[in-house]
């Protein structure tokens, strides 16, 4: 069944042969493809063609992957539906006229639907991962700095990381091992992953590990999806996990704090797109503000635009210290909290998504309860922590993802939590 997954469906055969010699992989479409469009779901970059490889595209090819296609996603991954696409949106083949979550929607989608045995998804706020339990595959947002984002088109660089999306625990762990690194056309990477063996983890055993469930992320969370996020962590238990309870207060501005960090980022990240340096021309007459002006108000949709007017507004002259200050000092607080957290837990556990798949088209009107969607998901970014959402079970024939985050580097406890919860 078509869900309209992909903007591009143009085939980039492999370099090399390695891990995922085989395997097919889709593409979100904010990743660099020499040759082919990456339009970031944009009809400002409609026509936009890279002259070179994102890193991890690099990597995917040498290792064996045929690049299937470049997936929908909300403009510029600014969305949590990919209903802000300017391609239309994409629809949820686990949940057949909801949405599939986002940003990353259309590789969640591409792999529930088959069309991809594998995806690439960037994650800035819970991107990878929302996509992923709306649609019941798995995702993984790695530590920021384990893979590389050259080629990445930014949204918010502080936050954000690509990561991999899969049918299996195995498989997003066989495509972390591939795309993770140390690069040097980037240099937030570092080899804080060096040693590590993602596919290896996966078998391991978890009954010397301690799970600590967040209170606060189940308070606001939908009574369905809090049911079947309970059984699993009571399987878990049975399973030879000790489990705690742990309440961070920082997480109550985590989802503020984000948006204003977001939103500033981004206000900067976007002024490239003018129709001269990139992006939809607005024509050669008049002068240089109305061809600018024109450009934007044609290239980006009212979602881009109203995050460029709040981002400008947050770090302005006289506000700066009233909303980005405050923001960077709250996400301070939320690391910390973090920190202390797993000092006496080894992975913290919560449900993905607070609530379940909306119906398509039902949530675009309101853009603050979309935002109070990405509650579980953003205090990840805010810590530049690893976390991974893995297939829960369904409530009401719409999937439940539940989400495990670790420590900095980390990766090889979720994954190993992960397949246990798999199993
Ligand atoms: N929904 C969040 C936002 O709109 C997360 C997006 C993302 O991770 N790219 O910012």
């Amino acid at each position: 069944m078509s869900t309209n997954a992909f903007i591009t469906e143009e085939t980039i055969e492999p370099d090399g042969n390695g891990p995922l010699s085989e395997l097919t992989v889709a593409v979100k479409d904010n990743i660099s493809t020499a040759g082919v469009t990456t339009t970031c779901g944009s009809a400002m970059l409609e026509d936009y063609v890279p002259p070179y490889d994102a890193t991890v595209v690099s990597k995917i090819k040498a290792a064996g992957g045929t690049i299937v296609g470049k997936t929908n996603m909300d403009e510029f991954g600014m969305g949590g539906t990919t209903e802000t696409s300017a391609f239309g949106p994409t629809e949820n083949p686990a949940a057949p006229g909801h949405v599939p979550g986002g940003s990353s929607g259309g590789s969640a989608a591409a792999v529930a639907a088959g069309e991809a045995d594998v995806a690439i998804g960037s994650d800035t706020g819970g991107s990878v991962r929302n996509p992923a339990a709306f649609c019941g595959v798995v995702g993984i947002k790695p530590t920021y700095g384990l893979v590389s984002r050259y080629g990445l088109v930014a949204y918010a660089n502080s936050l954000e990381q690509i990561g991999p999306l899969a049918n299996t625990v195995e498989d997003a762990a066989r495509l972390l091992d591939v795309i993770s690194g140390p690069d040097r056309n980037d240099g937030t990477t570092n080899d804080g992953g060096a040693d590590s063996a993602y596919a290896a983890a996966v078998d391991d055993k978890i009954d010397t590990l301690t799970v600590g469930v967040i209170t606060d992320l189940l308070e606001g969370a939908d009574d369905r999806v809090v049911d079947v996020f309970e059984d699993r962590i009571d399987a878990l238990e049975a399973a030879g996990a000790t489990i705690e309870e742990v309440s961070l207060d920082s997480l109550e501005h985590a989802v503020q704090a984000y948006y204003v960090i977001a939103m500033s980022e981004a206000s900067s990240n976007l002024a490239r797109f003018d129709g001269v340096r990139y992006g939809t021309s607005g024509g050669s007459d008049g002068n240089w503000n109305e061809s600018f002006a024109a450009a934007r108000e044609a290239g980006f949709g009212p979602e881009v635009k109203r995050r460029i007017l709040l981002g400008t507004y947050a770090l302005s002259a006289g506000y700066h210290d009233k909303y980005y200050k405050k923001a960077q000092d709250a996400r301070a607080w939320v690391k910390q909290d973090f920190d202390e957290a797993f000092k006496s837990v080894d992975v913290l556990a919560s449900p993905t998504m607070p609530v379940l798949p909306p119906a398509l088209g039902e949530s675009l009107s309101d853009p603050l309860q979309l935002y109070l969607m990405d509650a579980n998901t953003v205090p990840v970014n805010l810590a530049n922590l690893p976390a991974i959402s893995v297939p829960a079970g369904t409530a009401d024939n719409r999937p439940v993802g539940l989400q495990l985050i670790g420590p900095k580097f980390g990766e090889e406890t979720i994954i190993r939590a992960a397949s246990a919860i798999e199993r």
